[in-house]
């Protein structure tokens, strides 16, 4: 029998999720499939969307031919534009959209030679002061893209910064901006992220663009009624390999960082940190053993971590453990470990992946 760690991906959950985040967003929404739809496979995310999602969101040009490569025709847009001239022609060839986000870039369209036109999604900085033009660039880009015979169709958009902060007023200022920079110029816009669309409901505008939240997990540092409805879509699980009796006061694992309160059954299950589970988490993090929960003792190692089964009915050799899934919410372990879903599942690697 092979290694029983393994990432099941739910695609109905993905779709629950999108269609909830396409009706929260009230318009389009470009589901962002980048970074490997955040680790849960880009090709089959996609092709699990086809008929539903407006278009698919990518980080750059490798990603975007992956999905034509797999015979996904539906939009694709480059969320950060194109990185040189040379992707110009592949751009063009394969209808890609892109984000136009630097003087840089508006050079290299601008001296295009070629015939092909394309939708650009010209990008405003509105305080996240990562890509994008300043308001007066954003206004003489445009002007600049509309005489350009190369562009097809402009796109305004921008990103929040801050919008998964529920105390927090910035992503209004963001959107008061984002308004005033494109006032009177005649484009579709494009503003929300995950947490755009779940807290910020006057920033909605033609296109939402939603990533984390079609994996079920909320981008928010709070709790919310609507991100309680999404459903986690990895379900990461492995199996107790073995199991060990030890004395109350005996220290156990690297380091010895976690010692028996009482006379303790031990789980040894097959998951670590080179499967991308974060090694941050250690003593105290919940797992679920056949559905009950349970809690990890010492430090996570390379390839397994320990559990304390002491209060696991009927726990064995073989009995299933979920790490993250629907019945045991990723950023609960996220909070453990200090980090954020986001990243924790673009870690996973080197367990067995599944499709249901
Ligand atoms: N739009 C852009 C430009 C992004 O860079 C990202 C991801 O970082 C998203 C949308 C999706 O964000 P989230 O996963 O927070 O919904």
């Amino acid at each position: 029998m092979s290694r029983p760690a393994v990432a099941t991906i739910r695609l109905d959950n993905l779709r629950h999720n999108y269609q909830l985040a396409r009706q929260l967003h009230g318009g389009r929404a470009l589901a962002v499939v980048k970074a490997n739809a955040y680790g849960h496979g880009a090709v089959e995310c996609s092709r699990a969307l086809l008929g539903l999602a407006d278009g698919f969101g990518v980080a750059c040009i490798e990603e975007a031919l992956q999905l034509r490569e797999a015979g996904i025709q539906a939009p694709i847009l480059l969320l950060e534009g194109f990185f040189s001239e040379d992707e110009l022609p592949l751009i063009a060839q394969h209808r890609l959209w892109t984000a136009l986000h630097s003087p840089e870039q508006l050079a290299m369209l601008q001296a295009w030679p070629g015939k092909e036109r394309f939708p650009v999604w010209l990008k405003l900085d509105s305080g996240m002061h990562r890509l994008g033009f300043d308001v007066a660039g954003f206004r003489s880009a445009f002007a600049t893209l509309q005489q350009l015979d190369c562009v097809e169709d402009i796109v305004l958009m921008s990103h929040f910064s801050r919008a998964d902060e529920l105390a927090c007023d910035d992503a209004e200022r963001q959107t008061a901006l984002f308004d005033e920079a494109r006032r009177g110029l005649e484009s579709e816009a494009s503003l929300s992220n995950s947490a755009g669309i779940l807290a910020q409901p006057l920033a909605q505008r033609q296109w939402g663009r939603p990533g984390i939240m079609l994996y079920g997990a909320t981008p928010l540092d709070g709790d919310h009624a609507l991100a309680s409805q999404l459903r986690p879509v990895m379900q990461l699980q492995s199996e107790v390999i073995a199991l060990h009796r030890v004395a109350a006061g005996e220290p156990i694992g690297y380091g010895h960082r976690w010692v028996a309160p009482r006379d303790t059954l031990l789980a040894t299950v097959a998951m670590g940190y080179a499967d991308g589970y974060p090694r941050a988490t250690a003593n105290g993090c919940p797992v679920l053993v056949d559905g009950q929960l349970a809690s990890i003792a010492g430090r996570v190692s390379m390839d397994m971590i320990m559990v304390d089964v002491t209060a696991v009915v009927d726990a064995r050799v073989g009995s299933k453990v979920l790490l993250w899934g629907e019945a045991l919410r990723p950023e609960l372990v996220a909070a453990h470990a200090g980090t954020i879903p986001y990243e924790m599942f673009c870690n996973i690697k080197r367990v067995r992946f599944e499709y249901q």
